[in-house]
């Protein structure tokens, strides 16, 4: 059935354009660094999660190569509530901190509201408190999840006109799918969000203009999801494990979805380093407003 197509997708590289945004917030750094101010970003992780101890290796490495301070906090996985709380309390005050990110998942004893919830909002760089997720919601300032935010820079590169499209969304989570909704809504597109209790969900993907698929399930999305010339950002982060050997796959089947989409992006290096890079804007254009860094007018204009 593929075999007779001869389109094929224009791959939107986030790689790439992570590249370019760290090179701006790069350049914002070393100008602070002329006034002896220098950013700094503290990440929070407990236990010993294979993955999440990478993701936030990662995000320490990203930040020291921009030159944001990374102040790097790894706690046992039996850690009390209480003393979790305390050294948000005194990151909150530190006034080399800038921005404060806690991995999730914490462990089942820790309640993650309460943990999230407790990071000063001004130094939420996830932007996952209630305030900044209430400010979303009510188009008022606030810092905007990373990952939803790497998604729409992704989007706004291709230049495509975002007004009027009918973007499917798959996933409600607080930090990808209900962000998502917000900010494409923001970009006057028209919304669906399906979930995993959605009936007939393929038929309702397939209305998509743009897909943004973040449930979490490998493949999820094949061929016969998709309308053809639909714009797809596979957030998906899988690990199967393929002929022996271990391999990252998104929620959207590559190999089929670029035959019939007009964009794509690959897993990995699509919304991955894109998340990484808007964590490190979020440090220094949100979090550092202490500092009077001046924001870019548009985020447009970063890439
Ligand atoms: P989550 O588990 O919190 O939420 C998953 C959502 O998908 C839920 O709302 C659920 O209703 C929905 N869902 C589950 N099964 C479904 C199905 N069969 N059909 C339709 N919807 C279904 O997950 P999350 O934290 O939002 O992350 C989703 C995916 O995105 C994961 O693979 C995660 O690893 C990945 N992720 C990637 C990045 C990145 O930087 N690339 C960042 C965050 C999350």
């Amino acid at each position: 059935m593929l075999k007779n197509l001869c389109m094929t997708a224009k791959i939107i590289d986030g790689k790439l354009l992570a590249n370019k945004v760290k090179e701006k917030v790069s350049i914002a750094v070393s100008e602070l660094g002329k006034e002896s101010i220098f950013p700094g970003l503290a990440t929070i992780i407990v236990g010993k999660d294979a993955a999440s101890s990478i993701y936030v290796k990662n995000k320490g490495k990203s930040a020291n190569e921009v030159g944001i301070k990374s102040f790097q906090y790894a706690l046992p996985e039996n850690v009390s509530e209480e003393d979790l709380l305390e050294l948000i309390k005194n990151l909150n005050k530190d006034n080399a901190v800038d921005g404060i990110l806690v991995q999730l998942p914490l462990p089942k004893h820790i309640d993650s509201d309460l943990v999230i919830d407790s990071i000063d909002p001004s130094k939420d760089v996830d932007g996952f408190n209630i305030l900044n997720a209430g400010s979303l919601f009510i188009d008022r300032d606030g810092v905007i999840p990373c990952t939803p935010l790497g998604c729409l820079l992704m989007l706004r590169s291709i230049n495509v006109d975002l007004k009027g499209k009918h973007a499917v969304i798959i996933g409600r989570s607080n930090i990808v799918g209900k962000p998502m909704a917000q900010l494409l809504l923001k970009e006057n597109c028209t919304i669906t969000v399906v979930h995993s209790k959605t009936k007939n969900i393929k038929n309702i993907v397939k209305e998509g203009d743009i897909i943004i698929a973040a449930a979490g399930i490998p493949n999820l999305v094949t061929y016969s999801w998709i309308k053809k010339d639909a714009i797809a950002i596979d957030v998906g982060i899988n690990r199967l494990k393929i002929e022996g050997k271990n391999k990252l796959v998104g929620d959207i089947k590559f190999d089929e979805a670029k035959e019939i989409t007009s964009y794509i992006t690959p897993v990995p290096g699509g919304v991955g380093p894109m998340t990484i890079a808007c964590l490190l804007m979020n440090t220094v254009f949100q979090c550092a407003k202490r500092n009077n860094i001046a924001e870019p007018s548009s985020l447009k204009e970063l890439l």
